[in-house]
Formats: structure tokens, sequence, C-alpha cells
């Protein structure tokens, strides 16, 4: 316990390190920002190759911890009785949980598609000329109601399948006694929703995983390849609040899923480690990538957008809609209430985010 302790005012400490070293150089940068060039940036005044490194290894690191803290909270969280999910405590985490999802689709992943695929560098026919952004996250949300249709219908027949053969076979052994068919597949009944509830969930922690980390590896990727100390002291502190938020978010629809610690692992690890492996793939290809060439725009904008998409779909329909139209806070108005004061502190701090990164 002590540890944990000490663990804590540790993160603390950083934190607070981290977000003095934003508010300082924020503001010797302000004043500073040269209108968009294509092809490779120019740093100004501020283009030092070897001390920009040493902040990307910070940040690498610090990312990382960051991020493992932000998706394991939630999901460490079963251990306090007053989170079981049969208590009110746990709707209200899953609510801020959603808000934050929201948020990364409406507030970080749409508007950095816009600003990919309206860049100037692009050429104004086709890009400036029909609204691929919405049209990309349109298409993709209706796949998203696809996988999760499809995923659901497979698997309801393969369960139903699998309920009535052993009732007919109880049937025929028994010679046709009704009351013991009844009473199995009333069983099987009770056990399908649940099963296809759960099912359900782990559809959505799935595909979540994938829409986030589009983003992810976006916002490591242009900070490795950027070589300006300037522009990427303060990153370090937003990406890593980013990640922090963002994990908590998803460490929640993890948690609701049910997984075994093989797959909840993986999926902590896999989540961790999306933006530092961003900014090594940056730093590796800082002498060909450029963030403002016609290919990296149109790649990084259409991958946003149908990110957008995905998660504008599943944290309106598969977690804010199906919580606040079920049972548990259709039956009390009070906890609603609370509730969307959580989604609004979920997406209000998700939205402040988008300042940064
Ligand atoms: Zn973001």
């Amino acid at each position: 316990m002590a540890s944990y302790n000490k663990l804590l005012h540790a993160v603390f400490l950083l934190l607070l390190v981290l977000s003095f070293v934003a508010q300082t150089s924020g503001e010797s940068e302000a004043g500073a920002a040269a209108p968009p060039q294509c092809g490779s940036e120019s740093g100004g005044g501020c283009h030092n190759k070897a001390h920009a490194l040493k902040l990307k290894i910070i940040a690498i690191g610090s990312i990382l911890v960051m991020s493992m803290i932000g998706v394991c909270l939630p999901i460490f969280s079963r251990v306090v009785p007053a989170l079981q999910p049969d208590r009110d405590l746990f709707a209200l985490v899953k609510a801020f949980a959603s808000g934050v999802i929201l948020a990364t689709g409406y507030m970080h992943v749409m508007p950095d598609s816009f600003d990919c695929l309206r860049s100037p560098c692009l050429p104004i026919n086709p890009w400036h000329k029909f609204p691929f952004t919405t049209f990309v996250a349109m298409l993709s949300a209706i796949l998203t109601l696809m996988v999760d249709s499809f995923s659901m219908s497979y698997y309801k027949k393969k369960s139903s399948q699998l309920i009535v053969e052993p009732s007919e076979r109880v049937k025929n052994e028994t010679g046709g006694l009704e009351n013991i068919g009844h009473c199995h597949t009333n069983v099987a009944v009770g056990l399908d929703e649940k099963g296809s509830q759960l099912l359900r969930y782990r559809v959505v922690a799935q595909v979540l995983e994938l829409g986030i980390v589009v983003h992810s590896v976006v916002i490591g990727l242009s900070m490795g390849a950027s070589d300006n100390p300037c522009t990427i002291r303060p990153l370090v502190a937003a990406i890593c609040f980013h990640q922090l938020f963002e994990g908590m978010g998803l460490g929640g629809c993890i948690l609701q899923a049910e997984y075994g610690n093989k797959i909840k692992a993986i999926m902590v690890f896999f989540f961790s480690v999306t933006t530092p492996f961003g900014i090594v793939l940056g730093i590796g290809l800082s002498n060909v990538y450029s963030e403002n060439s016609p290919t990296a725009l149109i790649v990084v904008g259409l991958l946003n957008a149908s990110s957008a998409g995905l998660l504008n779909y599943m944290a309106l329909v598969d977690l804010l809609g199906s919580d606040f139209m079920g049972p548990k806070l259709q039956g009390n108005v009070k906890l609603q209430i609370w509730a969307y004061i959580a989604v609004l502190l979920g997406v209000g701090g998700m939205s402040l985010m988008a300042k940064w990164a």
C-alpha cells in the first residue's frame, strides 16, 4: 500500500512538472505561428535536432506510463467494493468513459480530418469541392453498425442452434416430456440474453480500440517527425494527459467486456504502445515523412474520418444510448441526472485536451 502511495505521489509530481514546462514554453512560443508551408516545416528560431531527440525520448517513457495508468485505472477499480457492476458509482464511471469517447470522436478525430483534407497543400479539385470527411465518417458509421448487427445475429444463430439441440435430445430421450423441455428453454433464453449482451460489450471494446489507435499513432507520428523543441515541449504534457484520459475511456469499456486477464493485458499493452510507437516511427521517418505532403494528408485525413464515424456511432449508440435507455438508469431519475453530469465532465475534459493534441 505504501509503495502504491509513493507511486501516486511520483505521478502527480511528474504531472505538475510537465504542466509547468508546458506553460512556460507555451508562453515563449506565442506569436511565432507562421502560415502553413507546404513541404518541409521551417523550424523558425527553434530548431535543434539533438535537443528535440532528448525530449522525444522523455516523451516516449512518460506517455507509455501515463497511458498504462489511464487504461488500468478503471480495470483495477474492480477491487473497490463501491465500483462493482451493480453499484451506482459504476454507472457513473461508465458514463464518464462514454463521454470521453464521444469527445474523442467529435473534438479530436473529426477536426483533424477536416484539417488534413481541407489543407491548402491539397489540389482544389476534388478535395475542396466535396466534403470527404463527413462522407467517409458517414460510411464508416454504417460499417460499424453492420459489424455490430452481423456479429450479433451470427451469435444469436449459433447459440440458438446450441439451445435447440440439447432440448430436442431431452424430449426424445424422455419420450416428449413437455415440462422438462419448457424449463430447459427458459433457462437457455436467460443465458442467451446475458451472453449476447456480453458479446456486444466485447465487440464494442475491440472496435473502439481500433478506432482510437489511428488518432494515437498520428499524434505520436507528428511529434516524432518534428525537430522543433519549442513545439515538442508543450506537446509532451498535453499528450500525456490526452492518453491518460483516453485510456480511462477505453479502460471503462474493457472493464465491462469481462475479458480474461490475458486478453485484458494484450488490450492494455496495445493501447499503451500506440503513441510511443508513433513517436519512434516519426523519428525513423523524420527525413522522409512530411506532415504536409499530399500523400500524408490524404491517408491521415481519410483514416481520421473513418475513425471519427466509428467513434461517434459507438459512443452514441453502443455506450450512451444503451446505458441511458437501459433498465438501471431508466429506473432511477436521480442517478440519471448524475450520469449526465459524469458524461459532461468526460466530454468537457477531453474537449479541453483538444486545444493541444
Ligand atoms: Zn487528440
